[in-house]
């Protein structure tokens, strides 16, 4: 396994739709391991292709680990089946933004439907954190990062900051 480069914001591969992955293949199964120890590294919950320059819809998540219980999981070709009417809004951080965090109201539960790295069909219901972690990590997959969800002037604001931070 392999510590990978994380992309930072606003490199323009945060902003575009990632490809199906057609079939679970040795590269896709190291990306895989790969994303999991940079995930694990950063230190993060979760991690989408695009954020080390994979353009494929693949994203891994572990949401226990930093209280003593690691669960790893990879989520290939994710798809949002249902999403409930009531609203969650979390602070959110990315580690493509590094040091911005931002309250994103989303469906406080979901039906996730991908496909695992066993090649097996697989749904669950995510609620929690767990829910606000899955759609931040699909939003990754269709080029939505964090400060998508905000309004222009709050936008505005927390990007001047960020180039702030960043020069
Ligand atoms: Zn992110």
């Amino acid at each position: 396994m392999t510590v990978r480069d994380i992309v930072l914001w606003p490199d323009t591969r945060l902003t575009e739709l990632c490809a199906r992955i057609a079939a679970i293949t040795p590269e896709i199964e190291t990306l895989a391991s790969d994303m999991l120890e940079t995930m694990y590294d950063a230190p993060g919950r979760g991690l989408a292709g695009p954020q080390v320059g994979a353009m494929q819809r693949i994203f891994v998540m572990d949401t226990e680990w930093k209280e003593g219980s690691p669960a790893p999981m990879v989520f290939i070709n994710p798809e949002i089946e249902t999403r409930s009417a009531v609203q969650s809004a979390q602070s959110e951080g990315c580690l493509s933004i590094p040091g911005v965090t931002v309250e994103v109201s989303r469906p406080a539960e979901v039906t996730l439907r991908w496909t695992d790295l066993a090649g097996q069909e697989t749904r669950r219901v995510f609620s929690g954190f767990a829910a606000a972690c899955v759609q931040h990590e699909l939003d990754h997959l269709n080029g939505i990062v964090t400060l998508d969800h905000l309004t222009e002037a709050a936008r505005a604001s927390v990007e001047a900051d960020y180039a702030e931070a960043l020069a």
